[in-house]
Parts: structure tokens; sequence; C-alpha cells
């Protein structure tokens, strides 16, 4: 196999090299970081008073964690470290309601974040010859116009299709013959079935590859796709936090993914005690990003469990690589890759006067996408047997959830006591989606 790197010397950097590198670097952004409101108090508190403080990478330690919570109390430009003229863009988490966790990015930043998303495409084997179609949703979420400039960074023609509409999908893939497609695996699924169909034939189409990402998937998955669609897939990690995709990828050997550690520094830990674990062992990854100006965040809690591998990948990269992510040390559920909290929605529904007190979220499989259904308990005074008043109560929730969570849920509504009540600590989420990971 023929590997080509984005960028040789600084992806093969000898570790010792990279470490030091990453030591600078944590100086550096520790600086950064008291030009911030929100850092300059919380490393003060922790008895840091500058980069200097930081003498080796385990004085990383001394550093406090970040968490979602923190990043939306310092909302909306308590995190920020440059002056807002030099912001040129922000993004947000997808799905994200209420209070958004924002991060803002420079001309620099943006640049750097381009150079990784584009280390990231070519180390999977694309050139400037291949044909982009990026399916996946454009604006405040990360996953669009990270891979867009990304992609054209490398050179490749990019097709800005965003998500859904498959019949458009493969109008263009046809047309513009595209080699490479990104989207979530869910919708790759879905695409697959579309095909099927609408009697799309395979061999009409070019592709080669697919990026996939933002949501958990397994190596089964992976397989399946691959099989369906006759193309290599790639795992794409990556979070708004640290600028969104182009965090860890995989490169063509599919076998874990690199985080790029000169951008990013890595910790396990074990998410209950809080202490970092040794390589190999599994819980929850933590995050300081090196590579950003206008945001700098440290030891972020990604709430993603994962491990490193403990031997080198045999493409010479001397970036560790990820397993696969397996789940969440929190209660965040992903529905085709949009990011959700159970209180998201319990915010929204007990709200609402007519809405009882129980409710319970299911989320399932329907076809290849994720289904959400919310079933509420109606108060016994507004619970009618008419069946009129009854839908546009239920149209009413079910919009006013879209509004707030960015996912179009299917409501059911319920007679008051008529849901199930738990013993104890209360069910509110049934995932019945197969646990494959
Ligand atoms: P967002 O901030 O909206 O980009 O969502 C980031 C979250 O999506 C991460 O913290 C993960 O929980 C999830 N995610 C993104 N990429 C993957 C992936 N390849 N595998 C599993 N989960 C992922
Ligand atoms: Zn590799």
């Amino acid at each position: 196999m023929d590997i080509q790197y984005w960028d040789k010397e600084t992806e093969c950097l000898p570790r010792k090299d990279l470490e030091a590198h990453q030591l600078q670097a944590l100086k550096k952004i520790v600086d950064q970081s008291f030009k911030t409101e929100f850092y300059s108090k919380r490393l003060k508190d922790a008895g840091i008073n500058s980069g200097d403080d930081i003498k080796t990478l385990q004085c990383i330690r001394r550093i406090p964690f970040t968490t979602k919570h923190d990043l939306r109390s310092a909302f909306p430009y308590g995190m920020l470290a440059v002056p807002k003229s030099d912001v040129v863009r922000l993004h947000a988490s997808s799905g994200t309601t209420g209070i958004p966790t924002t991060i803002y990015l420079t001309k620099k930043d943006i640049e750097a974040w381009a150079s990784y998303m584009a280390r990231c495409i070519y180390a999977t084997g694309c050139t400037r010859d291949d044909v982009f179609q990026n399916m996946i949703t454009y604006g405040l979420f990360t996953g669009g116009l990270g891979f867009h400039y990304g992609a054209e960074k490398v050179g490749m023609m990019v097709i800005p299709s965003g998500s859904g509409n498959t019949a458009r999908q493969f109008k263009l893939m046809q047309d513009f013959e595209t080699t490479v497609v990104h989207s979530t695996p869910s919708f790759l699924l879905h695409v697959e079935s579309k095909m099927r169909e609408e009697g799309v034939k395979r061999g009409s189409l070019k592709l080669k590859r697919a990026f996939a990402g933002a949501e958990p998937y397994s190596e089964d998955t992976r397989k399946r796709i691959e099989a369906l669609l006759d193309i290599d897939v790639f795992n794409s990690y990556g979070l708004s936090e640290m600028n969104g995709p182009g965090v860890a990828f995989e490169c063509q050997h599919k076998n874990g993914l690199h985080i790029w550690e000169d951008g990013y520094i890595a910790e396990i830990i074990d998410p209950d005690t809080l202490e970092p674990l040794p390589d190999g062992e599994k819980g929850e990854l933590v995050i300081t990003i090196l590579c950003r100006e206008a945001s700098p965040i440290l030891r972020y809690r990604t709430r993603d469990i994962t491990s490193f591998y403990t031997e080198p990948c045999s493409c010479g990269r001397t970036h560790r690589r990820l397993h696969r992510i397996t789940g969440r040390s929190d209660d965040m559920l992903i529905v085709n890759g949009v990011n959700l909290f159970p209180s998201q929605i319990e915010e929204v529904i007990m709200n609402m006067k007519e809405v009882g007190n129980n409710y319970l979220i299911v989320v399932e499989k329907e076809g290849a996408l994720d289904r959400l259904t919310v079933k509420t308990e109606v108060n016994a005074d507004n619970f009618m047997d008419d069946s009129r008043p009854m839908n546009a109560l239920k149209e009413r929730i079910a919009r006013t959830l879209q509004v707030s969570i960015s996912i179009n849920p299917r409501v059911e509504l319920h007679e008051n006591g008529s849901l199930p009540v738990s013993e104890g600590k209360a069910v509110r989420v049934i995932d019945k989606r197969p646990k494959d990971v």
C-alpha cells in the first residue's frame, strides 16, 4: 500500500520531538487562556499564574478540567481570548438549545483547522483528482464547513450538497462522478437502501470512499456499509468544542483513529475518580486544544469513552491512535448525528401546561435512520376523547420540540397516570437501537 502524507515531517515526528512541541504549545495556550475572563480566574484559583508554571507535560494535571457546563456559564464571550474584531466565524455544538456551547475562530484558526482536515482526508488516500460530496449539515454544525475547507485545501472538487434528499444526492453523484462522500454512518445506510428502492445502479456511480462520523458505530456497521456500497469507509471523530472534525481520523489502514497530537493533547481518565488511566485502558477522553487562538479550551471532558492503542501504526505516523468511541459517560444521546440531552426535552414539555408529570423518550431504528418518539402524559383536565384537539396538541408539542432540539420527533399523548412509573430512579429514556458497538 502506498502511504501518502499531507505533512510527513509533522505526521511522523519522533515522539520525543512531538512531546517537546506539545510542552511548548501547552505553555503558549495557557498564556493565551489568561486572556479570557473564565480561565484567568480558573487558573489562578488552581495556583497557575502563567504558562511558565507548566514545567513538564505532566504538569497538565494541575490544570482543572473544563466541562460543557463551564462553556455555557461563560457564554457568550467569557472564554474568548482575542478581540471580537479578530473573530471571523463561530460554530456551535449540534442540537444545542438554550445556552449553546459556542466556539470562535480567527482567520488563523480556520487555516489551522483546514490543515488538520486536509491531513485527515489525504491520509485516507484521497487526492486533488477526487470529487467530494459533503452530505452533511452545513451551518452552525462543524461537519459541513470543516470538511468543506479541508477538502478544498487538498484540491478536491467539493460539492456542498448538505444532508438529506437522496434523489438529489444520487443525481449529483452521477452528474459529477463523485468519488468520495462524507456523512453519518446511518445516513450512508439510508442512502444504500434508497439506492435499491429507486433502482440506482452501483455501476452508475464512481464512489470509492466515505468518511463517516458524528455518531458512534461499530466495526460491523462499517463492514456492512463497505460491502453494500463497495467502498472504503473511514472513521472520523471530532467535536465542536475542539473545532469539530479533524481531531482524529483513520489512515489507509483503517485500524484506529490517529489523534493529531501536535494540535491536541489527549488524556484518558477514569470518569468517576477523574484520575488519569494508563495507556490502553478504557476511560473518558479529555482533550486540550493547542491549535486555536480565539477559543482556547483546556482539559475538556469530552464524555466520550475510548482507549489508546498501545502499539504504533504501520503507516509510520507517530501520533497515537484511539479506538472507536464506544459510548459516553453522561446521558447524551446522538440521534442521526445530532446531540440531545434528555433534559432538553424535559425543559420544553414541562413548560406546557397541558402536559402531565410523566414522559418517556424512545429512540429506535426505522430503516437505517434513528427515530425519536416522545411519549407524554396529558393532564386529566386537558385529555379528551375527541381526536382533533389532541392532534393539535400533539403537533404543537412536536413543533416546539423541533425548534428546540433540531430533531423532528414523533409525539404520543397518553392519559394521565398511564405511562410506566419506575420504582427508584425514573427511567426516562429507552434506547432500542442495537448495541453492537
Ligand atoms: P458535535 O459537538 O455536535 O460535533 O458532537 C460531538 C460528539 O459527537 C462527540 O463528543 C461524540 O460523542 C460524537 N461523535 C463524533 N464523531 C464520532 C465518531 N466517529 N464516533 C462516535 N461518536 C462520535
Ligand atoms: Zn496509521
